[in-house]
C-alpha cells in the first residue's frame, strides 16, 4: 500500500536486421530534477515472494523457501530460498533473448530511475484481451504532456493487476493452452526506442502479448540494450504523466533477469 513520507531529492535481433537499428543506450545520468519533491507518496509496485504466485506455463517449480537456522536452536532466524530469475515481478535482463547481451548485473544503475510513462489501455483490453499498444496511443500521451523524455520508463496499465493472483484468470488461457493478455506492439516498442527510453514494463506475464508465439518484442527490446518489467502490481495509483519510477533489481551476477523492486513515487497535490 502507499505510504506517506517526506522526500527532499528530488529477433532474432528482430530478426538482426531491424534491432541493429537500435545501438545499445550508453548510461545517462538519471534526471533526478523530475524526481517529485515536496509531500510524496511511494507506490509498491512488487508482489510479495511466495511458492504460489503465477508462473509461466510449464515452469513446475518457481520458488521454494526453507528455514535454515531458528531462534530456537541457533539463537537467530534464516532461511535459504530458490527460485526462477523469471517469477513474480521481475525484470527481463537484455541477455534474456539475444546472445552477448548486458545481464542483470551489467545494467547501468543510472537507467533504473526515470520518470514514468504510464500507458492507460484498461478499456482496450477488456473489450479484446489480445490487445496490442498502437502508436495512435502513443501518439495521444505526447500530444497532452509532451515527448516522451531519454530515460523515462514506460509502462502499459492494462489493469491485469486485477486478476492476479488468479492463475486462470491472469494467463487466460485457451482451449489450446495459449495464453490471451495485452501486450506492446512493434510498431509501438520500435517508436518508444526512438524515444531512447531505459525500460518498458507491463501488469502482465510478458511484454508480449499473450498469444504470441515467438516475443518480437523481446528480441527486438532487449536487442536494444533496454530492460523490461514484467508482472507489475497495481497501477491505479499512478498518474498517466508526472510519477517517477524506481526499479532496482536483485544484482545477480550473469543473471538472465531476477526479482525486482519498484516503486513509483507520486507528488500529492
Ligand atoms: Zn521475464
Amino acid at each position: 500500500m502507499a505510504s506517506r513520507v517526506r522526500m527532499v531529492f528530488g529477433w532474432l535481433a528482430l530478426f538482426c536486421a531491424g534491432a541493429a537499428g537500435y545501438a545499445e543506450a550508453g548510461s545517462q545520468t538519471p534526471s533526478l530534477e523530475e524526481i517529485p519533491s515536496g509531500k510524496t507518496r511511494v507506490i509498491d509496485l512488487s508482489y510479495a515472494i511466495n511458492d504460489h504466485l503465477v508462473s509461466w506455463p510449464g515452469d513446475a517449480k518457481a520458488f521454494e523457501a526453507k528455514t535454515y537456522a531458528t531462534v530456537a536452536k541457533e539463537g537467530y532466524f534464516t532461511r535459504s530460498f530458490w527460485m526462477l530469475e523469471h517469477y513474480g515481478t521481475h525484470m527481463d535482463a537484455p541477455a534474456h533473448f539475444p546472445p552477448g547481451k548486458t545481464t542483470l548485473d551489467e545494467i547501468a544503475a543510472e537507467k533504473f530511475f526515470g520518470p514514468a510513462v504510464v500507458l492507460d489501455v484498461g478499456k482496450e483490453a477488456a473489450l479484446d484481451p489480445d490487445y496490442v499498444l498502437s502508436v495512435k496511443k502513443i501518439a495521444a500521451w505526447e500530444e497532452k504532456h509532451g515527448k516522451i523524455p531519454p530515460g523515462a520508463i514506460v509502462i502499459l496499465r492494462t489493469g491485469w493487476a486485477a486478476r492476479w493472483p488468479d492463475v486462470v484468470r491472469y494467463r487466460n488461457q485457451d482451449a489450446d493452452g495459449k495464453m490471451h493478455f495485452p501486450g506492446f506492439s512493434m510498431e509501438a516498442a520500435k517508436l518508444l526506442l526512438d524515444r531512447k527510453v531505459s525500460g518498458l514494463g507491463c501488469d502482465t506475464l510478458s511484454i508480449d502479448p499473450g498469444n504470441s508465439p515467438d516475443f518480437p518484442v523481446h528480441h527486438l527490446v532487449l536487442g536494444a540494450g533496454v530492460y523490461q518489467l514484467e508482472n507489475l502490481a497495481d497501477l491505479s495509483g499512478l498518474p498517466e504523466a508526472g510519477a517517477y519510477v524506481i526499479a532496482a533489481p536483485i544484482k545477480l551476477e550473469g543473471g538472465s533477469g531476477g526479482p525486482v523492486r519498484v516503486f513509483a513515487l507520486v507528488a500529492e497535490r
